[in-house]
């Protein structure tokens, strides 16, 4: 049997519509670039992602969770260095007015999108920040801005999470949170959004230890994007040669999408910049206390791991993605392997025919399925359309109820890769599951 790989996002975008992943956002009015809806099996797969990464993080005992608000005191965005340095470079086609990155379109050539040559205007800057402002008096000092990344809601709340928790260093602190970021030039699906979720952890350690958190927090990054069933050679590191001011080492995980390989996750060792950053401004003593070491105060350096989800998301969506040839031409079935403990529905509940005392018999296993695992019950259209939609939105198992099953209280069971059926007792469905998710 042959198979191939995605072909192009396109394909992907307009599989992830019909089968109800994602939606563009306030679509009936034309959309808003750079949002997107997820729908009913793109918030299942997504939760299932996040779960994934938030239980690899906090569900051990030298990291804490966190739920900052967005909004934040502006101070923060000035101590971070966002007011002053968050810019991408802006340059408009003098022609037709399209703007875009200065840094990803070559000036010297024909605009992107009306052709016209080397017509572009002086580079600007163009601060990604989304400016808003809070209460009803419009001045200044009522200026907030749309987080544009969650760490810092977790840098000053260092101390509090610290001192409450009773950590010690090396210590961490994670978050799962939405980001906006007003891109010039938003696309490639949910690539590059203009509101979108992050996955970070700072793990704070003491200055001179963080060469070795760094190293072991690459490996450990790329293991987890392993286990969300993404393919090894779709996965490699890109280690930046030009660092941040403040940073002393970086890597980011990237993936081989359909257009070229792209960044997915950055692991930055940050110094102490951000902390002391934060203390400048703040005028807060924002040192640690190391009782261990008799009661000496610095201020920790930090190595954070910053993964966008909806690039996992994409990510998963992408490498999951295969068309399969088994040989007559007829039989050809879009398939999406999502790793089991990811896919968006773990099981179908599918009665063979419309019949009502099949359809009771099913009804009852659906309604008891459902209370462990998220599943689908479908009667509409042949056996052969129902398992070729489970295939597409990567449904790992299909149960189909028939005759046989009235009497000898099995159903069968269809394993979505290798289409393989076995009969199973229904009062083993829960065992199954089980040991199979
Ligand atoms: P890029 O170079 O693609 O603009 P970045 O280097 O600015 O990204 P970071 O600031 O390091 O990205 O953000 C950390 C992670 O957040 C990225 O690895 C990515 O997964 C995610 N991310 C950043 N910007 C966006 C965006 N506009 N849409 C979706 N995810 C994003």
């Amino acid at each position: 049997m042959s198979e191939k790989n995605l072909a192009s996002l396109n394909d992907l975008a307009s599989m992830a519509k019909r089968r109800g992943f994602l939606f563009q956002s306030s679509e009936i009015y034309g959309g808003l670039g750079g949002c997107w809806d997820y729908g009913p099996l793109g918030i299942e797969l997504k939760n299932n992602v996040k779960e994934r990464w938030w239980k690899s993080m906090t569900y051990r005992s030298d990291i804490e969770g966190i739920d900052a608000s967005i909004l934040m005191n502006a101070t923060v965005w000035e101590a971070s260095g966002h007011v002053e340095n968050f810019f991408d470079p802006m340059v408009d086609c003098k022609k037709c007015k399209s703007r875009f990155r200065a840094d990803k379109v070559d000036l010297t050539a024909a605009c992107p999108v009306c052709g016209t040559k080397g017509e572009f205007t002086e580079a600007r800057n163009f601060n990604l920040m989304f400016k808003t402002q809070v209460g009803a008096v419009e001045d200044s000092s009522a200026v907030v801005y749309l987080r544009p990344e969650t760490a810092q809601g977790i840098f000053v709340n260092f101390l509090n999470v610290q001192g409450t928790m009773r950590q010690k260093l090396p210590f961490g602190i994670a978050q799962i949170g939405k980001a906006f970021r007003n891109e010039i030039t938003p696309g490639n699906f949910i690539f590059r959004l203009r509101e979108f979720e992050q996955m970070e952890m700072q793990y704070f350690v003491a200055p001179g230890t963080q060469l070795t958190h760094f190293e072991a927090w690459k490996e450990l990054r790329m293991k987890w994007h392993l286990e969300n069933g993404i393919r090894k050679e779709k996965l490699r590191y890109l280690v930046h040669e030009k660092l941040a001011h403040y940073a002393d080492h970086a890597v980011d995980i990237e993936y081989e999408f359909p257009g070229g390989w792209e960044e997915m996750e950055g692991i930055h060792s940050r110094t102490d910049f951000d902390l002391r950053r934060h203390q400048e401004y703040s005028k807060k003593n924002l040192q640690y206390v190391d009782q261990s070491d008799g009661n000496k105060k610095f201020i920790p350096y930090v190595v954070e791991t910053s993964a966008g989800c909806d690039r996992s998301v994409l990510a998963v969506m992408c490498d999951a993605y295969r068309v399969e040839f088994p040989g007559d031409p007829l039989q050809e079935r879009v398939v999406m392997r999502f790793h089991k403990k990811i896919a968006p529905i773990k099981m179908a509940v599918l009665p063979l025919m419309k019949k009502p005392e099949l359809e009771a018999v099913a009804d009852k296993i659906y309604q008891e399925i459902q209370k462990s695992v998220k599943s689908e019950y479908d009667t509409s259209g042949s056996i052969g359309k129902r398992y070729r939609r489970q295939d597409e939105i990567g449904t790992p198992y299909c149960a189909t109820i028939d005759y046989d099953s009235l009497t000898d209280h099995k159903i069968t069971i269809r394993d979505r890769d290798s289409m393989k059926q076995e009969r199973v007792a229904i009062d083993q469905i829960d065992n199954f599951l089980k040991d199979n998710l």
